[in-house]
């Protein structure tokens, strides 16, 4: 029998690996408390802020469904699709302490009639690919 394969991020840095309480990595402005997904590190967004101090912090794990739509086309290279591509559902979901819109694919294959704008979402990890060594992780929605 093959070794288990290792789950690793298929991107560094972006979210915690803890397979129970995954958690998206941000940034907040020192100066205004303004939130960034992805990190923000050189200077705020916020065009009232001249802050240029951000310090990482974990995201809320749950939110609102704010928007949803259907990929049905494979997403051009370098993100790696799967091979035959399946169509999944991408969620816009608005984190409950932020107030901030983070999308993500919707996992275990909950397509757009099971989901309604306002529903509560949780943020799990998946698989996004696998190659012959390892998993490549990222997160997803998934109805809370
Ligand atoms: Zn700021």
């Amino acid at each position: 029998m093959p070794p288990p394969k290792a789950r690793i991020p298929a991107v560094d840095g972006w979210f915690t690996l803890d397979a129970k309480a995954p958690q998206l990595l941000g940034t907040r402005c020192k100066a205004c408390g303004s939130y960034f997904f992805p990190k923000e590190t050189s200077f705020c967004r916020n065009p009232s802020c001249a802050g240029s101090e951000f310090e990482e912090v974990p995201l809320s794990t749950r939110g609102k469904l704010w928007s949803f739509t259907d990929n049905r086309y494979a997403p051009p290279k370098p993100y790696m699709a799967g091979d035959p591509f399946v169509p999944y559902a991408v969620a816009a979901v608005e984190l409950e302490r932020e107030k901030m819109v983070v999308l993500g694919q919707v996992a275990g294959g909950v397509g757009c009639d099971q989901l309604h704008a306002g529903q509560e979402m949780e943020l799990v990890l998946d698989t996004l690919y696998e190659d012959d060594a390892n998993e490549y992780l990222v997160w997803k929605w998934r109805p809370a």
